[in-house]
């Protein structure tokens, strides 16, 4: 069955907005395989987001992603890569449309909560990068 990795960002976690994010995609019906809280270091948080490793905001972006506790979470379902992208909405909070994650709970591109892979690639690297075979349920 197909898997996604999603993390609820710095952001996400100090709002206190856990319970949330995780509340859409358990009540959507995707099944929660992973679950840790880890402050990632900003080496990590640069393997992370290496395809954007050229932009001009990627190492404003590392240092967030490394500057708190994150939710790192891996999800199984039927087509929950491109759907939990959904549930997230655009990457640009004023675009995303209302009842999505960053549509309905975050304001600028910079603090947009939460990370969802973005394709199957992505989805089985970030697993691997974030999660143990022996993590996964
Ligand atoms: P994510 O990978 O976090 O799920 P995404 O796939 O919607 O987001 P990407 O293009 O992969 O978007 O960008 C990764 C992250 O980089 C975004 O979530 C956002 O926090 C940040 N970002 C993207 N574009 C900008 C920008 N123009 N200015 C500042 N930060 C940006
Ligand atoms: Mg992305």
């Amino acid at each position: 069955l197909e898997r996604t990795f999603i993390a609820i960002k710095p952001d996400g976690v100090q709002r206190g907005l856990i319970a949330e994010i995780i509340s859409r995609f358990e009540r959507k019906g995707f099944k929660l395989v992973a679950i840790k809280i880890v402050v990632p270091s900003k080496e990590f948080a640069e393997k992370h987001y290496y395809d954007l490793k050229e932009r001009p905001f990627f190492n404003g972006l590392c240092d967030f992603l490394s500057s708190g506790p994150v939710i790192a979470m891996v999800w199984e379902g039927e087509g929950v890569i491109k759907y939990g992208r959904k549930l997230i909405g655009a990457t640009d909070p004023q675009k995303s449309e209302p009842g999505t994650i960053r549509g309905d709970l975050a304001v600028v591109v910079g603090r947009n909560i939460i990370h969802g892979s973005d394709g199957p690639e992505t989805a089985k690297d970030e697993i691997a990068l974030w999660f143990t075979s022996s993590e996964l349920v």
